[in-house]
C-alpha cells in the first residue's frame, strides 16, 4: 500500500509542479506532442503562448520569496481559470508559462486572444496587504507554420517571447512578426463586418438552380452581399476569407441561416417550395456546438432542417474521425442535405467519394465553362456524372452561362442545372415574381402539349 503511494507521488512530482499543481515542462512536452499528433490527423492549427512575468526576479527579491510564491501560485491559478478543457497550461521554469490554445487557428484570433489573456492575468495582486501590479511579456507561435513538433514551437514562442521583452516588455510578439501587419489589417475588417452586422448591412441574394427532369426550380442557393454604407455592394469573395480567419464567420454564417430560415418562410407565403442552400466554411464545423446553434436556429424559426442543404468544400468530409464529421452526421438526422461545392478544383479524391455523407455533388463553374472549347473539360465532367451517378449521386452544374453549355449537359443527362444562363443571383423580392413567373409558363407549356 505504502510502495503504491509512494509511486504514485513519484509519479505526480516527475509530471507536475509541486508549488502551482500544474503541468510540469516534462509533461507539458508530451502532451504537445499528443496534440500535434491529433492536429495532423485533423489537419487543424493551433497557437501557442510562451509568457513571462515582466520584473518577477525584482519583485521576488524586494518582496521575498514567499510573495513570489503567491504570486505564482495566483498566477496558475487564474491561467487555469482561463484555459478551456482543450487548452493546454504549464509552467515551464521559474516564472515562465505556456498556454497552448487549441481552438485559435489563426493569428488574428490569436492576437485577440492574447489581449483577453493580459485582461484576465495581470489583475493586481494582493500580498501582505499591498496590491502588486503584474505585467507580462508574450511570445507567439503557431502550428504548423512556425513549426511542426514540440521543441521547436516551444523555442520559437520563447525567442518571440525575448523579442517582447527586448521592445520594453508588457506585450505580446508573434515568432512571425510580419504576421502582426497582416492580423492588424485583419482586425480592421473583423471589428468592420461585426459593426456591419449589427447595423443590418448584410443580404442574401438568391440564385435558383433548375431540375433538368421536371424543368422545376426546386432549390435556391443563397449568396450573402455586404452593402457597405462607404464601400458600396461587396462580394463574400472579399470578405467570406477574411471572416473565416477571424472567427467572424461564425456571426456571419449564424446571420445567413436565420436569414434564410425567414426567407423560407416568405418563399412559403408566395406558394413557393424550394429548398434553400447555404454555404458553409469548413471552420464553421469546428466544434460540435454548431450543431447546436444551428438546432437552435431552426427552432425559433419554427423551420425543419429537410428544407436546407448545407454546400461544404470537400476537405470538410475527408477525414472521418473529426469533430466536424460527427456535425455533419448531427445535422443530416435533422433532415439536413450536404451538398460538396466546387468538386473537381480541389484534390477531389475519387475512391472516397463514396463513402461521403453527402447526397449532392456541385461541378466547380471552371469546368462548366471549360466545358464550350476544352474538350478535356468536357470529358472530365462526362467522368463526374458517370461516377456521380453510380454511386447514386445528384449532380448540380454550377456557372452555367450559355444555352449551348445547358444543351450539352442536358445530353449528359446531368441533374441539376444553375448559372447566370438561367438567371443571376437576386434579392428574395425580385426572385419571387421570377419564379411565379416560371411556374406560369411551365403550366402553360405542359397544357399546351
Ligand atoms: P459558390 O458557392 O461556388 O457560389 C457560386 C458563385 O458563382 C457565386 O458567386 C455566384 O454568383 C457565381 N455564379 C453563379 N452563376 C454564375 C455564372 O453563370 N457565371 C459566373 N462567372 N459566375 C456565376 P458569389 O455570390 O460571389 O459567391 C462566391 C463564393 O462565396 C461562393 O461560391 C461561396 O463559396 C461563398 N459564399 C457566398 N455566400 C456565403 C455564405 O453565406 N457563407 C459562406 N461561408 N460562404 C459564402
Ligand atoms: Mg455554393
Amino acid at each position: 500500500q505504502q510502495r503504491s503511494v509512494d509511486v504514485r507521488a513519484g509519479a505526480y512530482r516527475a509530471n507536475y509542479d509541486l508549488l502551482t499543481g500544474l503541468p510540469n515542462r516534462y509533461h507539458f512536452s508530451r502532451r504537445l506532442r499528443e496534440l500535434i499528433e491529433e492536429s495532423q490527423r485533423e489537419q487543424s492549427d493551433f497557437a501557442i503562448f510562451f509568457m513571462d512575468i515582466d520584473h518577477f526576479k525584482h519583485l521576488n527579491d524586494q518582496l521575498g520569496q514567499g510573495a513570489g510564491d503567491v504570486i505564482l501560485t495566483e498566477f496558475s491559478a487564474r491561467l487555469e481559470m482561463a484555459a478551456k478543457s482543450t487548452d493546454l497550461v504549464a509552467r515551464i521554469s521559474g516564472d515562465e508559462f505556456v498556454y497552448v490554445a487549441h481552438e485559435v487557428d489563426d493569428v488574428i484570433k490569436a492576437d485577440l486572444l492574447a489581449d483577453k489573456l493580459k485582461k484576465q492575468l495581470q489583475q493586481p495582486i494582493e500580498f501582505a496587504g499591498q496590491q502588486h501590479f503584474l505585467t507580462l511579456s508574450m511570445g507567439i507561435a503557431m502550428y504548423p507554420i512556425d513549426g511542426d513538433d514540440a521543441p521547436a514551437l516551444l523555442y520559437h514562442s520563447d525567442q518571440a517571447m525575448y523579442a517582447a521583452k527586448r521592445a520594453g516588455r508588457n506585450r505580446h510578439f508573434f515568432f512571425n512578426e510580419g504576421m502582426r501587419e497582416q492580423a492588424d489589417s485583419y482586425l480592421l475588417i473583423h471589428q468592420d463586418l461585426l459593426r456591419g452586422l449589427e447595423a443590418g448591412e448584410f443580404e442574401l441574394y438568391y440564385q435558383p438552380v433548375l431540375n433538368v427532369e421536371t424543368e422545376n426550380v426546386d432549390i435556391c442557393e443563397a449568396l450573402i452581399r455586404w452593402n457597405h454604407p462607404k464601400n458600396g455592394l461587396v462580394m463574400p469573395d472579399k470578405f467570406i476569407p477574411v471572416a473565416e480567419r477571424t472567427g467572424a464567420i461564425r456571426e456571419i454564417g449564424n446571420w445567413a441561416f436565420s436569414q434564410a430560415c425567414r426567407d423560407i418562410r416568405s418563399f412559403s407565403e408566395g406558394d413557393i417550395n424550394v429548398k434553400i442552400a447555404i454555404n458553409h466554411s469548413i471552420s464553421e464545423y469546428y466544434s460540435t456546438r454548431a450543431f447546436e446553434r444551428w438546432k437552435r436556429i431552426l427552432s425559433e424559426n419554427f423551420v425543419t432542417g429537410d428544407r436546407f442543404i448545407f454546400e461544404i468544400p470537400e476537405a470538410l468530409l475527408m477525414d472521418k474521425k473529426s469533430v466536424r464529421m460527427n456535425v455533419v452526421t448531427a445535422m443530416r438526422k435533422m433532415g439536413v442535405q450536404f451538398a460538396i461545392d466546387d468538386f473537381g478544383t480541389g484534390h477531389s479524391a475519387i475512391n472516397y467519394l463514396r463513402n461521403y455523407p453527402a447526397d449532392i455533388l456541385k461541378i466547380d463553374s471552371s469546368l462548366i465553362q471549360g466545358m464550350k472549347n476544352n474538350p478535356k473539360d468536357r470529358t472530365l465532367v462526362e467522368v463526374v456524372l458517370t461516377l456521380a451517378k453510380s454511386l447514386g449521386k445528384v449532380v448540380v452544374a454550377e456557372g452555367v452561362e450559355t444555352q449551348a453549355v445547358a444543351e450539352q449537359l442536358k445530353e449528359l443527362d446531368c441533374h441539376y442545372l444553375q448559372g447566370n444562363w438561367l438567371l443571376e443571383p437576386k434579392p428574395i423580392n425580385r426572385l419571387i415574381p421570377y419564379l411565379h413567373q416560371h411556374m406560369f409558363e411551365l403550366e402553360e407549356r405542359t397544357s399546351h402539349s
